[in-house]
């Protein structure tokens, strides 16, 4: 039976991301945008690896199981009168008529919390439907106020209600070149905060990264929201692949969390991939498996705008797919070991977890991306993502100086004393990844002196 798992698609970002993911897993599966799959031949049965995200009517229909969820209408109503329109349930497309204003707040405490348990209904209703939900996986920009607020509550209420799923988060961390209000940081610290205690994995993708990926590899001069999303969603589609497709070295969701976070707040890791070439210029010489092993540790091929040079790999997970034999992962990663080229920490000296999916990277005809016969997307606890949290950190500092921009805050109900909190609570999660990051030779040190 599938261990089903069920996505939340919040706010622009989310919802719009939702939409390249599952334009994505439909061509991966061969599912038509009605929904229809001619290859199936059990429909209805639900016993195929696909259907942890599909569940099947007995009319043939796959239809995601997801829900949509925005505080305003406008881009869900393109949704539904985009290319999948018929792929959706429209029951399961939840829109409000309030928009969250870029506010935190608007989300979490005053327009959101109306519309919080309706959206939950839905997600109860879609459980029920399950035969054993393992998890959820959410998707929401950091930065605006659907994604923020609304977001945030979500996960609290989730953790409350299944409280023994897996919790996966997909962010989208704000970066100045599309980012579309200046008070952002603001959000993404207060999300933050608030989504702490209730988020086993948080895998955050920041649109600098990914900007320049899109203009520097794919060629694109001014890289469009869905040029950016067609990119993230080859990185979701890596990381569910082993969720989606049957085979040996698979990895599941619980593995991820397993793996990858060393300590509860630790637990968020830094997804990089490759290669990303542009449909002009495939080559017809595939990367092999070890330049595809030595490229993700690049600082070019991250999602975050970070040095990982700057920091210790904690733990590694290698989603391989495609065609790659498993020795020769084996002897790449050995590689890397024996080069010392990347650096560990002592107390975790060989954090390497391998999945391979045979499965090659499918992309969307006609897009920038090229096809691919193999691939390679990591995702590694390592404490260079400290970097990304001081960055949000002080532009949150500079305006919170002069406590700018906090009476739209408080004018939606919210304490004052919630940021210096929030803030309080990025600046010792910064600690505990440099702290993560000591070697347990100097921690011995200390204690003896
Ligand atoms: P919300 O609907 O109130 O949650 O607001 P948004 O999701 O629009 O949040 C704003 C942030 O999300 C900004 O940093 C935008 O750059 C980013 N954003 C909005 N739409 C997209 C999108 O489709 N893809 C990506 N990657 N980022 C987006």
């Amino acid at each position: 039976m599938p261990r089903e798992v069920v996505s939340v698609h919040l706010g622009q970002a989310g919802c719009q991301i939702g939409t390249s993911c599952w334009e994505l897993y439909c061509l991966e599966h061969e599912i038509d945008p009605d929904g229809m799959m001619p290859s199936d031949e059990t429909i209805g049965s639900e016993n195929d690896a696909f259907n942890t995200f599909f569940s099947e009517t007995s009319a043939g229909q796959h239809v995601p199981r997801a829900v949509f969820f925005d505080l305003e209408p406008s881009v869900i109503d393109d949704i539904k009168e985009g290319k999948y329109k018929k792929l959706f349930h429209p029951d399961y497309m939840l829109t409000g008529k309030e928009d969250g204003a870029n506010n935190y707040a608007r989300g979490h405490y005053t327009v959101g919390k109306e519309m919080i348990d309706g959206c939950l209904d839905k997600l109860r209703k879609i459980v029920e439907n399950c035969s054993s939900v393992q998890g959820f996986m959410a998707f929401n920009s950091l930065g605006g106020g659907t994604g923020s607020g609304f977001g945030s509550l979500l996960h609290e209420r989730l953790s409350d209600l299944f409280a023994k799923k897996c919790k996966f988060d997909f962010c989208v961390y704000p970066a100045p070149q599309v980012s579309t209000a200046v008070v952002e940081p603001y959000n993404a610290v207060l999300s933050t905060h608030a989504m702490m205690n209730h988020n086993d994995v948080t895998f955050i993708v920041d649109n600098e990264a990914i900007y320049d990926i899109c203009k520097k590899r794919l060629n694109i001069e001014r890289p469009s929201y869905v040029n950016l999303n067609r990119l993230v969603a080859q990185i979701i589609s890596s990381l569910t692949a082993s969720l989606r497709f049957e085979g040996q070295l698979n990895v599941d969701l619980n593995e991820f969390q397993t793996n990858l976070v060393p300590y509860p707040r630790i637990h968020f890791p830094l997804c990089s991939y490759s290669p990303v070439i542009p449909s002009s210029k495939v080559s017809h010489e595939a990367m092999t498996v070890s330049q595809l092993t030595n490229s993700v540790f690049e600082s070019s091929n991250v999602m975050v705008k970070v040095d990982p040079r700057n920091g210790k790999y904690m733990a590694c997970t290698m989603l391989y797919r495609g065609d790659v034999i498993p020795k020769d992962t084996t002897k790449a990663i050995e590689t890397i070991k024996n080069n010392n080229t990347v650096s560990f920490v002592d107390w975790s000296p060989t954090g390497f977890k391998v999945g391979v999916n045979k499965q090659p990277p499918t992309v969307v005809p006609g897009g920038d991306l090229g096809k691919v016969s193999r691939a390679l997307c990591m995702l590694a606890a390592t404490t260079s993502v400290g970097e990304a949290w001081s960055g949000i950190n002080s532009k949150f500092d500079l305006m919170f100086a002069k406590r700018a921009f906090v009476h739209w805050y408080v004018g939606e109900g919210m304490e004052e004393a919630e940021f210096t909190e929030a803030r309080d609570d990025l600046a010792a999660l910064e600690v505990d990844y440099q702290e993560a990051g000591t070697d347990t030779q100097d921690l011995e040190e200390d204690e003896e002196i």
